[in-house]
Parts: C-alpha cells; sequence; structure tokens
C-alpha cells in the first residue's frame, strides 16, 4: 500500500478486512481471498460496472450497488454472500443468460466459463424464458488466432476495451443496442494485431475461443506449470498447459497450449502472439524432436557414455581451435557449464549474437527485437558473442578445426553458404532439442531437452532472473544442455 493510501477497516460478509479509503470493495474482496463473481471488471482493463454481475449488499443502502464502482471507507458493512445480494446476483445472471444459446455441450469454454460457473455458484434459478431467443452470429472467423460467437457474448466489453486501450489497434466494436447489441470486429479489419490472443483470455465465456486449441483437448486434463516464454529477451511469464492424461487428444502434442502468468514487472496480464502460439516450434510437435545420440559418419546410434569419450578424445587435442555457436536459448545454468567446460578445454571462440536468424520485430508494449531469451545471461556468465562473419572467415582460411553448434541453425545464418562453411571443419556437434536443417550437417547429434522438459533460469533484457519449471518429461534420450557440457568436461579430466 503505497504511503498516500490511508488505511481503514471493512466489514466485509461479517470479517474486518484491511483497505484503504477509496479501494474499490470488489478490489477488497478480491485481495483477501473471497470471489465477488463479475465480468466485466477486469484489473487491467477498467470497471465499467455494465455486467452487474457483482452486486453487494451495503448497509445502509437503500438497495444492492455494484461493488467494482463502489470506493470503500472506514467501518462500512458489506455481503456479497446475503440473501439480498444473492437474489440481485441471480437476476443479472438470468439477464445474461435470457438470449445465451445455452450450447455448452458444444463449446470449448466448458471448464472455465463464467457463465457455468456463476450459473453452479450463483444462480440454479427455474428459466423464465419462454419465448425464442434472439439469435446472432456464430463461427466468425475474426482473425487468424481468434473465433467469434456473437450468441455467447455477455457484452462485459473487456475485448474491446483490450483492442482500445492495451493493443490500440481497434479492430473490435460494439454494435447496435439493447438485446440486439453484439460484439464484431471493425469493418474494413480483421483481429490481427500482434495481441490477438489476449482478447481470448480476457472473454469470461466462449464467445472468443482460440482457433489453435479449441476442440484437440478438454481444459479438465491438462496440467499446469510455471514457466518463462523464450520467445524474445522480454521473457514474459507463462503457464505452460499440458495434456498428457489424454495423449490421443490434441494431435499427439504434449503441449496443449501457453497462457500468460501475471507479473506487473516484466508483462502485466499479457503475451504476444508469436510468443503464445510459437511453442510448437519448441515443444508442440514431438515428431520433430531429437531423441536419440547419433554419429552421423559412420552413421551409429550411440549410448551418451560412448559419445561423449569420442568427443572428449576429439575436444582434447583441438580445444584452441574450437568454436562454440550457440542460442540465446541456453538456461543461466547451461551457460556456467558451458563456462567451466570451455575453461576445461581451451575452448575461446564463442558465437552466440542475435543475427538475422534471431530477430524480429520490436513494439513498446512486450516484444523485444532479439528473440531468444537469456543473452543478458550469457552476458553475466562472463561470454562475450563475435560476429558470425568472423566465424564464416576463420573457417574458410582452416583456422577452426571443430565447431560445437548448440541450439542454433546456421544454414539461417548463412542460408546456401552453411554447407559449403561447415565442410571446412573437422568436426560439427551438434547439441539441440530439433531437427533443424543444421542436425543433417552435422558429424554428431546430442538431443538436448526443450525448455519444457527442464528447471533453469533466463536473464531478461532488463536483467531480471527468473525461473521456470519442468513441465514433461525429456523425449527419448535428450538431457539438459548443462548437464550434457559437465559430463563432457568431467571426460576431459
Ligand atoms: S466477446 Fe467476450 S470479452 Fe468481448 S464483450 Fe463479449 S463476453 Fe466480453
Ligand atoms: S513478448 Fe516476447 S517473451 Fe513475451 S510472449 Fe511475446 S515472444 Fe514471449
Amino acid at each position: 500500500m503505497s504511503p498516500e493510501k490511508k488505511p481503514c477497516k471493512v466489514n466485509f460478509n461479517g470479517k474486518e478486512l484491511p483497505a484503504y479509503e477509496g479501494q474499490l470493495a470488489i478490489e477488497v474482496a478480491r485481495d483477501n481471498g473471497i470471489d465477488v463473481p463479475h465480468y466485466c471488471y477486469h484489473p487491467a482493463l477498467g470497471n465499467p460496472g455494465n455486467c452487474r454481475m457483482c452486486v453487494v449488499e451495503v448497509q445502509g443502502a437503500p438497495k444492492p450497488m455494484v461493488s467494482c464502482r463502489l470506493p470503500v471507507n472506514e467501518g462500512m458493512v458489506i455481503r456479497s454472500d446475503s440473501e439480498v445480494a444473492r437474489r440481485a446476483q441471480t437476476s443479472s445472471l438470468e439477464f445474461h443468460l435470457v438470449n445465451h444459446p445455452l450450447d455448452c455441450p458444444v463449446c470449448d469454454q466448458s471448464g472455465e466459463c463464467g457463465l457455468q460457473d456463476y450459473y453452479m455458484k450463483n444462480g440454479r434459478y427455474e428459466s423464465q424464458v419462454r419465448k425464442d431467443k434472439v439469435h446472432k452470429r456464430k463461427r466468425i472467423q475474426a482473425g487468424p488466432h481468434v473465433m467469434l460467437d456473437q450468441e455467447r457474448c455477455v457484452m462485459c466489453t473487456r475485448c474491446t476495451r483490450f483492442v482500445d486501450n492495451v493493443s490500440k489497434s481497434h479492430d473490435l466494436g460494439v454494435f447496435q443496442r439493447g438485446h440486439k447489441q453484439f460484439i464484431d470486429v471493425t469493418p474494413g479489419k480483421t483481429l490481427d494485431n500482434p495481441y490477438s490472443g489476449n482478447v481470448v483470455d480476457v472473454c469470461p465465456v466462449g464467445a472468443l475461443t482460440d482457433r489453435d486449441f479449441r476442440f484437440k483437448v478438454r481444459v479438465w486434463y491438462l496440467d499446469k506449470t510455471d514457466s518463462v516464454c523464450p520467445g524474445c529477451a522480454r521473457g514474459c511469464n507463462i503457464s505452460v498447459h499440458t495434456n498428457t492424461k489424454r495423449p490421443w487428444h490434441n494431435g499427439g502434442k504434449r503441449v496443449g497450449r501457453l497462457k500468460p502468468r501475471y507479473n506487473p514487472d516484466v508483462n502485466g496480464y499479457w503475451m504476444c502472439d508469436e510468443g503464445r502460439y510459437g511453442y510448437e516450434s519448441v515443444a508442440g510437435l514431438d515428431l520433430d524432436r531429437l531423441g536419440r545420440v547419433m554419429r552421423l559418419s559412420p552413421r551409429q546410434e550411440l549410448s551418451w557414455d560412448a559419445a561423449l569419450g569420442e568427443l572428449a578424445g576429439k575436444l582434447k587435442a583441438r580445444g584452441a581451435q574450437t568454436a562454440v555457436a550457440a542460442s540465446g536459448m541456453l538456461s543461466n545454468e547451461d551457460w556456467a557449464a558451458l563456462k567451466k567446460l570451455s575453461s576445461a578445454a581451451g575452448i575461446s571462440r564463442f558465437f552466440f549474437a542475435a543475427e538475422p536468424d534471431q530477430v524480429g520485430e520490436q513494439d513498446e508494449l512486450l516484444r523485444r527485437r532479439e528473440k531468444v531469451p537469456n543473452l543478458k545471461g550469457a552476458e553475466a556468465a562472463g561470454f562475450k558473442s563475435e560476429g558470425f562473419d568472423a566465424l564464416s572467415r576463420d573457417l574458410e582460411a582452416g583456422k577452426l578445426r571443430v565447431l560445437y553448434v548448440v541450439e542454433r541453425d546456421l544454414t539461417r545464418v548463412w542460408g546456401d553458404r552453411a554447407k559449403a562453411l561447415l565442410s571446412k571443419a573437422e568436426l560439427v556437434i551438434f547439441q539441440g532439442p530439433r531437427k533443424t536443417g543444421m542436425a543433417d550437417l552435422a558429424h554428431y547429434r546430442l538431443p538436448a531437452t526443450a525448455y519444457v522438459e527442464e528447471d533453469g533460469h533466463f536473464t531478461n533484457f532488463e536483467g531480471k532472473v527468473q525461473r521456470y519449471f519442468q513441465a514433461l518429461k525429456p523425449l527419448g534420450a535428450a538431457r539438459p544442455d548443462w548437464r550434457i557440457f559437465d559430463d563432457l568436461r568431467e571426460r576431459l579430466s
């Protein structure tokens, strides 16, 4: 609580709660673990007070009041659980459902829908609707990622407030009035702003759903793990939703979806579409993954012991002529282990800068130009990157005999020249989670875990060190990069 805020006490549902003068009653309740039903209020999008779901009984007030527009003061007595408050909440809910199609069995929001949840908690009334409902448009593709169902909308306007005030893209709007009112895409636009997926998160019902996720797996089969998005140097806090209970759902993919996780200092409530829908390249399509330790010439599958033994023998004599080309995808733990390995092997050439293969668009909301999460972590560990031009020059000149490529696809850095350049090295080791173009050009392939299969830390562009947790078991023989570096170092010594 900031110093200018005057503390006070409020009696809420019979309990004396700490608050400050002028704080909204719905926020006093939330801060103290009391759930007052609501649709339109969102801490980052304001409180228009239009859904009328958060009505509470206030001692001395002639009628129930909406708690999202009710500033509290000392001694106020409020109840969200009294007979009067509950009746008012039930009436509001009944209005919301008058024209709702009640198509829950075929709605993908089932299991995380504000209408379902509040009906079970605050509804359970006999419907008085005897007339035909007003029908609106369904299955509208609002943009590349989002589907709109106008009939299921409760007109809370969270989505339009998001596109007006956060993404500032103005690609959704409210049209018509009264019971004919509906949400639609702004004429001449599509919902294709770089943050469009957030409208699905803020929509409390099944009106806006995710094209990428809908009908793939029911939400109650998903497990959730705290993580950090590796899509750029911002490091948005996310929750990885994994599907391991029903492996035959979701096309066999183990990651169901990514959702933003609130962190006021990094990403607030939001994440961008690149990060949200980019997870397939990392962990979605297990078919794309490296799962076996391989020597490619002569081709043979090896045990970790055998491969690391062979590599240690080769590195021992050539440390000074070895270069490491890495990616900012490595964790702080990986960089620390690489540091020790490099000291033991005498490696002093490192290439990990974000070159054209790892840069993209930046904006003022979240997205950063460097499309990897941990360049700061490399710098903090004491690494300095040379440019990839220097690497290609020294390969051409025969100054480098060994190239150790970690989670980097040099075919994306050098394009058509990659094959010829790599052929100049006596030994190319590729270590990473995926079968990229690079994996085919190496002499050894070492399978590494994807970030969802390991614990670790990334340091974001502002220097914030953030922890991510293991959500899935590693595929095949994959191991975390730090462990491969450590095992190799042990063999060197
Ligand atoms: S589409 Fe969803 S977020 Fe938008 S107004 Fe309707 S219910 Fe609210
Ligand atoms: S802004 Fe960066 S870290 Fe955040 S979700 Fe997008 S890609 Fe991921």
